[in-house]
C-alpha cells in the first residue's frame, strides 16, 4: 500500500527501488532489523508530518504535537517508532530533478540512513547518547556542519550520526569498500559496529 497522488508507476519504481536497497544489507543486520520490528516501510508523495499524525491517529495512538508534525512535514523521510514504520516522501524536493540513477542512489541512501536510526533508536545506551555532542566534535567539520545545521536537539546527535554513518558504510560497502573509512574517527565506527551491529 502507498500513498494516493499521482505516479502510481513511479510509486512502484520508488516501492522497488527501496525493496532492493533493503535486500543489499547484510544478512545479519537485516535480522536485527526484523528483530526489532523494522522492516516495513512505506514510500509516499506528501509531507511526513502529515502522513505519520493520520497514520497514528488510525491506529489509536494519539495525535503528534503540531510543531512535531511540522517539523517532520520537512524530512524527507521519517522512522515512525510507535508504528514500526519508515516513511518516505519521494515527493520531496531533495528528490526533485534527478536523473534514474542519482534517484536510486539517494533514495536507498535515504532508506539505509532510516533503517540505522531504527537500530540507534532502539540499541543504543544512555551514555552513547549523551556523548552525541561529544561525538559530533570529533566528526570531520562537514560532516559535523550538516548535523548541526539540520537543527537537531543534542540528545538526536548519536542518533543522527549513527544513521548517517551506517548509511555511509552501506554506500560504499556496495562498491566493494568495507571498514573503517579513514576519515572515520575510530571512536564513532566502533559505537556505530556496537548499536547497528556491522561487522563488515
Ligand atoms: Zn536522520
Amino acid at each position: 500500500m502507498t500513498a494516493d497522488g499521482g505516479g502510481e508507476a513511479g510509486l512502484d519504481e520508488r516501492q522497488r527501488i527501496v525493496r532492493s536497497a533493503w535486500r543489499e544489507l547484510p544478512r545479519g543486520d537485516r535480522n536485527l532489523l526484523e528483530a526489532i520490528g523494522a522492516d516495513q516501510w512505506q514510500v509516499c508523495e506528501r509531507p511526513l508530518g502529515m502522513v505519520a499524525d493520520e497514520m497514528l491517529r488510525s491506529a489509536d495512538c494519539g495525535s503528534l504535537p503540531s510543531s512535531e508534525i511540522a517539523r517532520a512535514n520537512t524530512a524527507v523521510a521519517l522512522w515512525v517508532v510507535d508504528l514500526r514504520v519508515v516513511l518516505i516522501n519521494e515527493g520531496h524536493d531533495a528528490f526533485g530533478g534527478l536523473d534514474g540513477a542519482s534517484v536510486v542512489y539517494n533514495l536507498s541512501r535515504v532508506a539505509w540512513h532510516e533503517w540505522g536510526h531504527a537500530l540507534s533508536l532502539d540499541r543504543a545506551e544512555h551514555g552513547d547518547i549523551a556523548a552525541g555532542e561529544s561525538y559530533l566534535g570529533m566528526l570531520p567539520e562537514g560532516f559535523a556542519k550538516l548535523v548541526r545545521r539540520a537543527g537537531y536537539r543534542p540528545n538526536e546527535y548519536t542518533h543522527e550520526i549513527v544513521a548517517e554513518v551506517y548509511s555511509m558504510l552501506i554506500g560504499r560497502r556496495r562498491v566493494g569498500q568495507t571498514g573503517r573509512p579513514p576519515w572515520l574517527p575510530e571512536e564513532i565506527y566502533e559505537l556505530v559496529r556496537r548499536v547497528v551491529g556491522w561487522n563488515q
